[in-house]
């Protein structure tokens, strides 16, 4: 169609010297720890030292997404461009890529057309090496356990009950089940083992919910590698503190604490830091990278993983209320493409228009504005991600429809005009903000897990109520026993639906979630409740996206998107 790719406009932007973006920022240079010209780390001791008041929080989400991807990162990157226009002291906060996905399908991660978060390829390649830290720091804690089974077992450590698995940040699904330790007896214990990608590792969690480093190695040592030998009700955790790898596992994390300094096209200070799967985990930016942006500007946007089921669900209930965060204001994306999609359009036929399937598709974007002001009581505001394959009379109509049900909503260009195209929604986000709001959650920690897993169904999903398999039921009593019980609880479903069946489109009523495992995630502080096999290690396509990256002589660097 003849658009510049993303990476072609990031190459063309004439980036600002990191110092610079600091400078703007308003970082000392005290804190700052410069990654060659165009990064930095910024050191967390400057939230501690600054007593400056706090800016206002503004969350982005999306309605249930398409395989596409909905344009939430274009967006919240076009939204801040935007506010800068108006004058407003802004930040980004915002997940940093995974090697996998990048040579896989889906491709970056630094937002899109003329509303990026740039050195684009440096962020979604190894950028300031975050990940393969916290690889390193999972491997570690990997090796220990091998090792101590090797060595004797005083733990008594049952080798089949080892829920640790190594890592590597790329899809790569040979690995995802080994034997390892063969070779006879010196060279280690025969076992069953796998690897998960990095950003599935639950250290990634626990780096993004750590306020500080004292916490981080608090969360580490209670992280839990397994169990003892013995009969279910005799089993004991096993953890990292028993261990005693926590201090060496935080070593290596020390730097990756710190959250990493960018720019997007327009010269607005980003922060990009840590990267959770938003399935297994909460799915959302660093709780420091989040604080620090809030410290530095009168305005913060971060966006939270897929549909807001999920990712606003998670950044609300479990993040703000780990951190003690009060956001102001949330963005919901929705473009006529996901809109449609939901309507019943095949992902092959989304480019045509079709004004009918657009309005049937329009009850799962309300769902998701009822759930936001009634269940969370915030203000939000529908940001329509215009497409080029969008027709007027679509765009037009959804703004109609909003319009008459009463929901504030704003056209966004940004991926077509960076920050002018964003203005009209800076605009009512603006206006949002100052609104009081009560904020609240969809469950209260006390209660039964079931308890609480209902009131997620109900309240948010829009369910008649949950059903815990007989193997789940059993998995709960163990985990309310060990101390469990409250928890926050991170629901692992499909994106794709309100249900936990990828079929059932748009905003189903009357359904039951089935929950068939559950597991607790007692570093990250949260217990996973599994509706099905989630895979935490992804495979490549048939055609992999790495077929097409390559890098000439200059170190330039092409085929990324
Ligand atoms: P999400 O954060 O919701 O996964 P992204 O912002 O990363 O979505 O966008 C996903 C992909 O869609 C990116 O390749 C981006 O360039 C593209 N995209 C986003 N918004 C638009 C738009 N308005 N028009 C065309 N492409 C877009
Ligand atoms: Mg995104």
């Amino acid at each position: 169609m003849g658009f510049k790719s993303d990476i072609e406009i990031a190459q063309e932007c004439e980036m600002l010297p990191i110092t610079k973006i600091a400078e703007k920022a308003g970082i000392d240079d005290k804190y700052l720890e410069q990654y060659g010209k165009y990064k930095a780390k910024i050191d967390y001791n400057l939230l501690k030292e600054s007593d400056r008041k706090d800016g206002k929080l503004i969350l982005m989400t999306a309605i249930n997404p398409t395989p596409a991807g909905e344009g939430k990162t274009t967006t919240t990157v076009g939204l801040a461009d935007a506010m800068q226009k108006l004058g407003k002291s802004v930040m980004v906060a915002l997940r940093e890529p995974s090697l996998g996905p990048v040579f896989g399908v889906k491709g970056g991660a630094a937002g899109g057309g003329y509303a990026q978060v740039v050195p684009m390829e440096d962020i979604n390649l190894h950028f300031t090496g975050d990940f393969h830290a916290i690889g390193a720091a999972n491997n570690l804690l990997a090796a220990m356990i091998d090792n101590h089974i090797f060595q004797g077992n005083a733990l008594n450590i049952d080798p089949r009950k080892i829920t640790w698995k190594r890592c590597v940040d790329m899809n790569d699904r040979q690995l995802r089940n080994v034997v390892d330790g063969l070779g006879g007896r010196t060279n280690g214990m025969p076992r069953e083992d796998g690897y998960d990608i990095t950003v599935a590792s639950e250290i990634m969690a626990v780096l993004c919910l750590a306020s500080d480093i004292t916490d981080l190695k608090e969360r580490l040592s209670k992280i839990i590698i397994g169990y003892t030998y013995g009969k279910v009700s005799e089993q004991k955790p096993v953890t990292a503190g028993d261990l005693h790898a926590e201090g060496a596992m935080t070593a290596l994390l020390k730097d990756a604490l710190k959250p990493n300094l960018v720019q997007t096209l327009e010269h607005v200070p980003a922060i990009v830091h840590g990267g959770p799967f938003a399935n297994i985990a909460h799915g959302c930016n660093s709780v420091t990278a989040t604080k620090m942006c809030m410290k530095l500007a009168d305005y913060t946007i971060t966006e939270a993983g897929f549909g807001a089921d999920l990712g606003a669900e998670k950044f609300l209930d479990i993040k703000c209320r780990m951190a003690g965060l009060h956001p102001s204001a949330v963005v919901i994306v929705a473009t006529v493409r996901a809109l449609k999609y939901n309507g019943g359009v095949a992902k092959a036929d989304l480019n045509n228009e079709n004004l009918e399937a657009l309005e049937k598709g329009l009850p799962n974007l309300l769902k998701h504005v009822s759930n936001i002001k009634n269940v969370y009581k915030l203000p939000c505001v529908v940001a329509i991600n215009a497409f080029p394959t969008d027709t007027k009379a679509e765009l037009d109509l959804v703004e109609a429809k909003c319009k008459e049900l009463g929901v504030n909503v704003a056209l966004s260009e940004v991926w077509a005009k960076g920050g002018e195209g964003g203005v009209k929604l800076a605009e009512e986000v603006l206006r949002l903000v100052e609104e009081p709001n009560d904020f609240s959650y969809a469950y209260e920690l006390e209660g039964s897990i079931e308890d609480k897993l209902n009131q997620i169904v109900q309240k948010v999903y829009g369910g008649k109520r949950v059903v815990l398999t007989a193997n789940a039921q059993k998995q709960a009593k163990q985990l309310e026993a060990l101390g469990f019980g409250n928890c926050p609880i991170c629901v692992a479903k499909t994106q794709y639906s309100l249900t936990d069946d990828q079929t059932k489109l748009g905003a189903p009523t009357d359904f039951e979630v089935t929950v068939r495992n559950l597991k607790i995630s007692a570093g990250a502080g949260f217990i996973v409740a599994l509706t099905g096999e989630i895979m935490t290690m992804p495979g490549l396509p048939k055609v992999p996206a790495a077929e097409r990256i390559d890098v000439d002589e200059t170190g330039k660097i092409t085929g990324l998107f």
